[in-house]
């Protein structure tokens, strides 16, 4: 009987599999094959050897952003870590990195003044569209963060998402990517990782296509995780994922306050391995599969 039963399922998804263009069945195949692979292609290294990117690593500073002390997860420690492993692993690659910030210190206005003057790049322009799009929105101080622009936020210390985005425009680069660990109050069964984008944005479709990389990267490897998706026009996630010029995400790698999660996150194994699938969802991005 269970053997007449894994028969009948082949056979629905060889059915269903049927069912999907040929064009869409060889690009699938091609993603599969890029993300079993052992190593990357000399055609593949020269392109990823051309390439930039940015990473975010979420909250930092007077910021700790979610606190799990009992979990072992201080949130800003942890992105730090995990920015630290996707960089070198992307690295490994000839891929460029660059950093909005390690920890410690941040450019301050003076300092992205120069930058600015040096890439002819317009900071009225970005704060007139900041400005405009916070207008009507209830309680968000927009008035008070351009005013603190570059000064670390209202004085407090913290290199804002503004300043981030802003300095990820005057860097340039391929691609933006924040990491972050989530958090639900006191539930322990929360569970997965969570990818974010902004539909109002110029470069909706593709960060669009940086999200289904990433998300086709980590079911790889880990089948059987929860990995969710999202397009949202506004939302916490919304800074960084709308003001940087270029594809941009936001990575929520697991649950701090999830018992299950945050043994994985705190786990150096699962830590390589979760690096591993974004750095491998990021190139496949990168070139272009
Ligand atoms: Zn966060």
């Amino acid at each position: 009987m269970k053997g007449f039963l894994t028969l009948l399922l082949c056979l629905a998804l060889l059915a269903m599999w049927g069912c999907v263009p040929p064009a869409e069945q060889e690009e699938e195949s091609r993603r599969q094959d890029f993300l079993a692979a052992e190593s990357r292609t000399p055609e593949e290294l020269a392109i990823l050897a051309e390439k930039t990117v940015i990473l975010d690593p979420g909250h930092g500073f007077e910021d700790p952003g979610c606190e799990y002390p009992n979990n072992g997860i201080i949130e800003k420690e942890l992105t730090l870590h995990l920015t630290e492993k996707i960089a070198s692993l992307l690295e490994q690659h000839g891929v460029s990195v660059i950093y909005t910030h390690m920890g410690e210190g941040f450019p301050g206005r003076e300092a992205l003044d120069a930058l600015a003057a040096e890439k002819g790049y317009d900071l009225d322009a970005y704060l007139t569209a900041l400005i405009s799009a916070f207008s009507g929105r209830e309680g968000d101080a927009v008035g008070e963060t351009v005013t603190a622009f570059g000064t670390g936020v209202n004085g407090d210390g913290v290199f804002d998402t503004f300043e981030r985005a802003y300095y990820a425009n005057l860097q340039g680069g391929d691609l933006f990517l924040s990491v972050h660990i989530n958090a639900s109050g006191t539930n322990s069964y929360a569970v997965g990782s969570d990818l974010f984008i902004c539909s109002d944005t110029p470069h909706r479709e593709s960060s669009e296509g940086l999200m289904a990389s990433l998300e086709q990267a980590l079911k790889h490897t880990f089948p059987s995780r929860r990995i969710g998706v999202r397009s949202d026009s506004w939302g916490d996630a919304f800074v960084v994922t709308k003001y940087p010029d270029m594809p941009s995400l936001l990575l929520e790698a697991g649950f701090a306050s999830g018992e299950e999660d945050a043994k994985k996150l705190t786990d150096p194994a699962w830590q390589d391995a979760f690096a591993k699938a974004v750095a491998d969802g990021v190139e496949m991005y990168l070139l272009g599969f």
